[in-house]
């Protein structure tokens, strides 16, 4: 598939990386829908495509809202004239430690069931709802070929501190394989990028000891710029041969 004949809804597109997909998509001469929760980031990010060459249109929207949903898929194909692709990119962390005793109390500090179900319902509720009434639309308007990006995580495989981001991550990937297979007989492929850290405004919001300590594992000592992210997501949209994998952008890092 190529980037200009795409007519694509991105999540979370006012912010980081989203923001960066938007703008390259566009750039590239595709049609992007995006939503967001904040006014003032759609407002920022369709003030940055004034001029480029696809057209940008922003909704407000709540990936893990079933109703924001489904009124923003049936938006997004009314205002593209009609959609093929769809970036899963909107996501949030709430960290925190399963349990936590208190060096002096010995009292046990425990991740919220809150904190838990906030992750869950954004970061893998939100895919999940999103990419249902893609692929409904996909089939109702016998849409031939189309693809979902899906932005995972390299804590999909299990990082300290993230049992509700990991576990959302980490689901995302078999959904990824899962969705390739059930989809690829309605021409829906669907792939994943697994990012490491990246310079977004998640990172630019670390105090910079505590960033530099986390890059120091990382072989090529630096976060990822969103382009770099950009890249795996174009070759899985112009890749017509790839479907339910996972691309792992993440500087050569292990957990
Ligand atoms: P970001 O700068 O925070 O951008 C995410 C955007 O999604 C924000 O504008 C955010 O709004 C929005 N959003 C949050 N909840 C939403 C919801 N329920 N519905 C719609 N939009 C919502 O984050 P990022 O760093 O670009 O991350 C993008 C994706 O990459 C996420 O899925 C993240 O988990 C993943 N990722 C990031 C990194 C990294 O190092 N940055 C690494 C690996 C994976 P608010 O700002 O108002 O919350």
């Amino acid at each position: 598939m190529q980037l200009n004949d795409l007519k694509i809804l991105v999540t979370g597109g006012g912010s980081g990386m989203g923001r960066e997909f938007v703008l390259s998509f566009a750039k590239a001469g595709a049609a992007v829908a995006f939503c967001d929760v904040s006014d003032e980031a759609i407002a920022a990010t369709e003030s940055e495509a004034t001029g480029l060459t696809g057209k940008v249109v922003g909704f407000k929207a709540d990936v893990s809202n079933e109703d924001d949903v489904v009124r923003l898929v049936q938006d997004a194909h009314t205002a593209l004239g009609g959609l093929n692709g769809l970036v899963n990119n909107a996501g949030i962390f709430r960290d925190g430690l399963l349990v936590k005793p208190d060096a002096e109390t010995g009292t046990v500090k425990k991740m919220s069931l809150k904190a838990w179900n906030q992750v869950i319902a954004v970061d893998l509720t939100g895919p999940f709802l999103c990419t249902r009434e893609f692929a409904a639309k996909v089939i109702e308007t016998k849409t031939p070929a189309s693809v979902i990006v899906n932005i995972s995580s390299i804590a999909r495989h299990g990082n300290v501190g993230q049992s509700n981001y990991s576990a959302a991550k980490a689901g995302l990937i078999a959904d990824t394989k899962l969705w390739g297979i059930e989809l690829a007989r309605y021409g829906v492929r669907v792939g994943a990028v697994a990012p490491g850290f990246v310079d977004t405004p998640i990172l630019q919001a670390m105090r910079p000891e505590v960033l530099e300590g986390m890059l120091k594992g990382v072989p090529l000592r630096r976060a990822a710029k969103p382009a770099e992210i950009f890249t795996a997501v174009k070759f899985i949209v112009e890749c017509d041969y790839f479907t339910g994998r996972c691309i792992d952008v993440d500087g050569g890092l292990t957990l």
